[in-house]
């Protein structure tokens, strides 16, 4: 399997959540074993900040990454994008601080990078897998990952809310699967909301990029967009956290009821004990690959088989 970036550079903006002003960000093709890299624009220059777990400085509102000289906000959904799609290598410029929080959901990054193209490169893609179970647990909240070749994660949550309640999805992570939960929108509580805004925080939230629930139902007149939407952007938004680290992650996750902050924690234990739990991995050529090519071998004898019968050649109308 081979690495990929985009086509073309590709730019959008938007409010962002927390400062409520607008915000610029492009994306550009990067090369092969360069990895993800956002560019930080301020008066005083340009800062590079890589994604790596201990680049996460703050979880509470969204996931900020940052070096002691300058930070980017609200990373989350578009590193979610990234990993889910299967893109390698990436420039990310961010002018504002913050990336835009669009809808509130990873589909408008989706559809960015769908719009730039997916260019494959020529080095084979170089991923890293869980090698030994580890479990992670903080209270009522788990990650318990073990050894897989792939991407796959069961999800649960359980929030004392009518509309809410108990939700599991699980699911092996694919560009296809991604576009399921790619539209889920994050979501908040009212009062949660009121808080916020009383300290002058997520001056940009909305109704236009959250879901918002009172202690009955939901105040956004659209109503959700998955009667299952909650447990969707919870399963976004740990693709987006475990994407923290210089290589795709590889393995089986079963997940209760986590966040940002045990997400970041997690991370944090894997990429201390590397020799342990993790071991990189080139993937050469993936089993399903084989598999692609001996069903495209399949249909092209099928097509010749039908070319070559005569009942089946086209006849011309006259
Ligand atoms: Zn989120």
């Amino acid at each position: 399997m081979q690495q990929q970036t985009i086509k073309h550079p590709v730019q959008c903006s938007g409010v962002g959540l927390h400062s409520g002003k607008m915000v610029n960000m492009a994306l550009r093709p990067a090369d092969e074993d360069s990895g993800i890299n956002f560019y930080v624009f301020t008066p005083e220059g340009s800062q590079r900040i890589v994604p790596e777990p201990a680049h996460v400085i703050a979880t509470g509102l969204a996931t900020t990454i940052g070096t002691s000289r300058a930070s980017i906000s609200t990373v989350e959904h578009l590193m979610a994008a990234i990993l889910g799609l299967g893109i390698d290598n990436l420039r990310i410029d961010v002018h504002g601080g913050e990336l835009p929080i669009m809808d509130g959901s990873a589909a408008p990054f989706v559809m960015l990078l769908n719009g730039a193209g997916i260019k494959k490169q020529t080095a084979a893609r170089k991923v890293l897998r869980i090698a030994k179970p580890i479990n992670h647990t903080q209270g009522e909240k788990s990650i318990y990952a073990e050894p897989y070749d792939g991407f796959f994660v069961d999800y649960t949550i359980d929030f004392a809310h009518p509309l809410i309640g108990v939700q599991n999805l699980a699911l092996e992570i694919t560009p296809q699967t991604f576009s399921e939960i790619a539209k889920a929108r994050t979501f908040g509580f009212f009062k949660e909301v009121e808080y916020l805004y009383s300290r002058g925080l997520a001056l940009g939230g909305s109704l236009d990029n959250s879901v918002v629930l009172d202690e009955h139902g939901v105040l956004n007149q659209e109503g959700l967009r998955f009667s299952d939407e909650f447990v969707r952007h919870k399963l976004l938004d740990f693709i987006g956290d475990m994407a923290m680290i210089n290589l795709p992650l590889q393995g089986r996750f079963t997940v209760h009821c986590s966040g940002h902050t045990l997400n970041n924690q997690f991370l944090r234990v894997l990429d201390e004990n590397r020799a342990i739990y993790l071991e990189e991995i080139v993937l050469d050529v993936p089993a399903y690959t084989h598999r692609k090519n001996e069903k495209d071998r399949a249909e092209e004898r099928k097509g010749n088989e039908l070319r070559n019968d005569p009942v089946n050649d086209p006849v011309p109308v006259l």
